[in-house]
């Protein structure tokens, strides 16, 4: 059985209390907060329909990605993380946002709030909730680049701005409910060779931040969907080079970059687990590995945060009827 992340829930109304209480230690966020006090319209209903705000994880480095579950309402909920509108679609017994946080965000604390109607047509109950955002600590090199920066020649930079356009329209696709049954799994299982959010300096100065893992391969080896979608690029890119990405829905996608050779079409529904394409060394590299990126709510996060959130927490123990906590130890 799978080690579930850490969740933190609340109840509505909620208290400022609560973000005193949220200083950020691993080890207590692992487990979800109590629920607080209960609204007058829970008496009536009873506790198995309490509205309830879950956030996953319970805290997040800026690049994570975040889940936002809201249970026990009777409207598609509204609300907002940092400021940020949340874009909410029904999932198992209740809606869910996905996002996540800006890469370039300080560390302290997110605000979430929510509305949605208890029932259809009432007036919205407000859940609030904080999230702690802890310092990512991305590790900072040095590039070892030497002379200066080159102009490309025109018929590269027409082909880069070709790219650019390509994966705006792959980016595009519209809203719509996920399409995977199934919590995410490793694209292929090798040597992490540079985490997601690793710092290029050159000159003292960040010059770029890696938006993806890269995992190292020998070239042709299998590379696997992450999860159940739609084959949104199959395309030789000239950074990128052969690249796949898949459309997961709810704002979601994944893209494999450097492939050797590409397996799936454009518009092709595919599976986890089910090849993509081997891994290769096209486009920009020194060398072949597959660059695993994961794009939610328009923001590169990290995949190896992202294969840590559990989409499925109803699949927990069936004891659990009144939101109770989900259970479980930290992974
Ligand atoms: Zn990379």
């Amino acid at each position: 059985m799978p080690a579930h992340p850490a969740r933190r829930k609340y109840s509505a109304p909620t208290c400022l209390l609560l973000s005193l209480l949220a200083v950020g230690a691993k080890a207590r966020a692992a487990e979800p907060t109590a629920a607080l006090a209960a609204p007058p319209v829970e008496s009536r209903t009873g506790r198995t329909t309490r509205p309830l705000l879950t956030l996953q994880p319970g805290s997040a480095r800026p690049g994570d990605p975040v889940l936002v579950e809201v249970r026990g309402v009777g409207e598609l909920p509204q609300g907002t993380l940092a400021g940020k509108p949340l874009r909410f679609f029904p999932w198992g017994e209740g809606f869910v946002a996905l996002t996540g946080l800006p890469v370039e965000m300080q560390a302290g604390q997110a605000a979430v709030t929510v509305a949605a109607p208890k029932v259809a047509g009432e007036l919205p109950v407000v859940l609030t909730g904080t999230l702690d955002v802890v310092e990512p600590g991305y590790p900072s090199r040095e590039l070892k680049v030497s002379g200066k920066y080159v102009e490309p020649p025109a018929s590269v930079k027409a082909r880069m701005a070709a790219d650019r356009k390509a994966f705006a329209v792959a980016f595009a696709q519209p809203f719509a409910a996920p399409m995977f049954s199934r919590n995410f799994a490793w694209p292929r299982q090798d040597r992490i060779t540079a985490p997601f959010g690793d710092k290029r300096t050159f000159n003292g100065k960040l010059s770029s931040q890696h938006f993806g893992v890269d995992i190292d391969g020998d070239p042709g080896t299998p590379v696997a969907a992450a999860n159940e979608g739609t084959v949104v690029m199959a395309r030789d890119n000239y950074s990128a080079g052969r690249t796949v990405i898949v459309h997961h829905g709810g704002g979601l996608y994944t893209s494999y970059f450097h492939l050797s050779r590409i397996l799936v079409k454009q518009g092709m529904k595919v599976k986890q687990g089910e090849r993509l394409g081997l891994v290769g060394s096209t486009g920009r590299v020194t060398g072949p590995h597959l660059h695993w990126g994961v794009k939610v709510d328009g923001m590169w996060v990290d995949g190896e945060s992202l294969l840590k959130l559990d989409f499925f927490p109803s699949s927990a123990p069936p004891a659990m009827a009144s939101g109770d906590s989900a259970g479980l130890a930290a992974p």
